[in-house]
């Protein structure tokens, strides 16, 4: 038999091999350089006809000078510095500028959405505050909106903008695999954003194992207008095609939200392999598209679109395969995935080219006892999304209140380990010591495994405890956001504790522009049979709210919780676009 080593060399190597030794993020990027340093890494989408290109080369350059920059500034090795760029190449160079002082990075969404600005304000200060970060790296147009920032986090001491940012390269200062790469704050879905720790070797191990998984490489084409302040766009479609040597073509999420199909057209013209979004984007370009001709688009080259990072809905996948087949999507490149920024990004995603696979069981058993038991399709049984198994060198548990572990198709709360979870939250050791269950992490998800793939079935704060059953708002929510009248997407479905009842009340919050009284009544009264016909009860209370007052998250996730409290201190809607924003003209 061939000696270990031999046995190595013969393997087939990928087109360029991989920057498998690589500690950190500098040493992948150094890696492309020493080899390809011309090659396009990311193509920044202009127009439907122009890219703007960023080669490996050039980013390591850019990145030396800012590094420089920052340095001179006074950013000392190891303090954060905040990223608030929208799409495009400067968030690159400045990204790694800031790895290359030895600083750590810390994305935060540029504002974008007017209608919930003041919102989004208090949770940036809240992050700079956390984080204490003494350099803000903007864009000249929020300069009054950096200048309030600076009001409300006494850390920060200056703002600049990428051309302040010049200055003669430097080489990389000294970090290491165990440094902190980035801090990953989560989306805020149930309450404050947290920041999350991630070491380079936590990056890494993520990226590897989902390349395995999938089975990633130079030959793909990674597609995405997933935001960069997120992990999702930022671990996920950046880092990753960084480390496989994949293009990556790139466009600003507004692009996307504002003609979907330019994200189609742009997998159809680089020959896009791999995507991954929310389940929402599959539904905007189904509800935007499903009616118009695309004369010669072709999607066959699609071979993974990745749904995660909010819940999967079956009907979406099911019209998603359905209206894009005639422009050759292949319906098993649909792969619903579950992850979350506690285990860097990515946690679960099922065989590459297995398809989707839905678990079909009866309400009653899983109502009252979370029992998962299978039944053939029909109207009632419940339906929950196979997200696949968990990544190489993870693993997943399921166990009751008491932390014992549960046998398959018990629901339970989900934990996990692997050499991707994070070691805690930054500066904040009262929400670190409850992430931990011995050397487990919570997820804060309910869910059920089935030969070895997990289904989640909802969030634990969002469990809704009626009559002795448990419920999920998500069903009734698209059910609701459906009917004519109704904003879709903008209904939150939640429970209020009824203390004389010793159970809780069921809240449907449904934002709609119509203002008649009558057409008002009736749209309550089509609520309420949507919600019998979901969950079999009538809710408690149905508010017709004004848009924007469903909160959400900068990346577009319903926050039920911040919902919930507007909802019982009487002020849904009130912070939709205080006049004194409006002088920024934002
Ligand atoms: P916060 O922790 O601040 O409340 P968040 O949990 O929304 O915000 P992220 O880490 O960005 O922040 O999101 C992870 C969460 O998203 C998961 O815990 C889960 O609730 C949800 N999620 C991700 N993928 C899926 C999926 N496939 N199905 C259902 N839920 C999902
Ligand atoms: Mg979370």
């Amino acid at each position: 038999p061939a000696a270990p080593d031999e046995a190595r060399m013969a393997a087939p190597a990928r087109a360029d091999g991989l920057p498998e030794a690589a500690p950190r993020l500098i040493d992948v990027l150094e890696w492309h350089v020493a080899r390809h340093p011309e090659r396009t890494h990311v193509s920044f989408y202009r127009t439907p006809d122009a890219t703007e290109p960023l080669s490996y080369g050039q980013l390591a350059e850019a990145a030396g000078s800012i590094a420089a920059a920052l340095t001179a500034a006074g950013v000392r090795p190891g303090a954060c510095v905040a990223l608030m760029l929208p799409s495009g190449l400067d968030f690159f160079r400045c990204f790694f500028g800031i790895l290359m002082a030895g600083a750590v990075p810390v994305p935060m969404y540029p504002p974008s959405r007017p209608a919930q600005l003041e919102d989004h304000l208090n949770r940036q200060a809240g992050i700079l505050r956390n984080c204490e970060a003494p350099v803000l790296i903007t864009f000249d147009q929020v300069r009054p909106l950096a200048r309030m920032l600076t009001g409300l986090s006494p850390s920060l001491r200056t703002v600049l903008t990428p051309a302040d940012l010049d200055a003669p390269p430097m080489a990389p200062v000294a970090t290491d695999a165990e440094d902190l790469a980035l801090i990953q704050y989560t989306s805020g879905s149930t309450g404050d954003p947290k920041g999350v720790m991630l070491s380079h070797r936590n990056l890494l191990a993520n990226i590897r194992a989902w390349g395995r998984a999938v089975g990633l490489g130079s030959t793909d084409v990674a597609v995405s207008w997933l935001p960069l302040y997120h992990d999702m766009g930022l671990i996920g479609a950046w880092l990753g095609s960084l480390y496989h040597g994949c293009p990556l073509v790139l466009m600003s999420p507004l692009d996307f939200l504002a003609r979907p199909e330019r994200w189609l057209w742009a997998i159809h013209r680089h020959r896009g392999t791999v995507t991954a979004a929310p389940n929402f984007a599959f539904a905007l370009c189904v509800k935007r598209l499903a009616d118009k001709t695309l004369d010669g688009l072709d999607l066959s080259s699609w071979r993974l679109a990745a749904n995660g990072a909010e819940p999967v809905n079956a009907d979406t996948l099911d019209r998603f395969a359905q209206t894009f087949a005639r422009y050759g999507l292949r319906p098993e490149a649909l792969a619903p995935v579950y992850g979350l920024a506690e285990a860097t990004v990515g946690l679960c995603v099922p065989p590459p080219g297995r398809g989707v696979r839905i678990d079909r069981v009866a309400p009653e058993p899983m109502r009252t006892r979370g029992l998962a038991e299978p039944v053939p399709d029909s109207a009632e049984a419940l339906r929950f999304i196979a997200c696949g198994q968990p990544l190489p060198d993870h693993s997943l548990r399921v166990v009751d209140g008491d932390g014992r572990a549960l046998p398959e198709r018990r629901v339970g709360r989900l934990e996990f380990r692997g050499p991707s979870a994070t070691r805690g939250y930054y500066r904040n050791p009262a929400a670190s010591a409850k992430l931990f269950d011995g050397d487990w992490l919570v997820t804060g998800d309910y869910a059920y495994l089935a030969d070895g793939e997990l289904y989640i079935t909802g969030r634990e704060k969002d469990l809704i405890i009626r009559g002795g059953r448990n419920f999920y708002p998500y069903d009734l929510e698209q059910a609701v956001g459906e009917l004519a009248g109704v904003r879709k997407g903008c209904v939150a479905v939640f429970g209020v504790v009824d203390v004389q009842a010793a159970d809780e009340q069921l809240v449907v919050v449904a934002e709609t522009r119509e203002t008649d009284a009558e057409r008002r009544a009736a749209l309550e009264q089509r609520i309420a049979g949507a919600a019998v016909e979901q969950i079999g009860i009538p809710p408690d209370v149905v508010v017709l709210a004004l848009p924007h007052s469903v909160l959400k998250t900068s990346s577009g996730k319903l926050r039920r919780a911040a919902v919930r409290e507007a909802y019982l201190n009487d002020t849904l809607g009130a912070s939709t676009r205080p006049p004194w924003l409006q002088v920024l003209r934002l």
